[in-house]
């Protein structure tokens, strides 16, 4: 018996601003930026993890889980 978690879960799921916690980031026309139209912050995906440097493949600027570390989870968003 399984349950429909996974169909459930929107794949679109935005990640939150890492500057006011609202999920209103939205892709600017530049890739790899992101704007909140929340606060208004620009924000830039970045290729390092800026916690531990371990370098990530961003694989789909869509999902959540791409957007942080994959090996100690902070944000891989930066204020731009
Ligand atoms: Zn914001
Ligand atoms: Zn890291």
């Amino acid at each position: 018996m399984s349950d429909s978690v996974e169909s459930s879960r929107s794949p679109l799921k935005r990640a939150p601003c890492p500057n006011c916690g609202e999920p209103w980031l939205r892709p600017t026309q530049l890739p790899g930026r992101l704007r909140c139209v929340n606060c208004l912050s620009r924000f830039e995906l970045v290729s390092q993890c800026p916690n531990c440097g371990e370098h990530q493949t961003i694989l789909r600027m869509s999902n959540t889980e791409d957007m942080q570390c994959q090996s100690c989870g902070a944000s891989m968003l930066q204020p731009a």
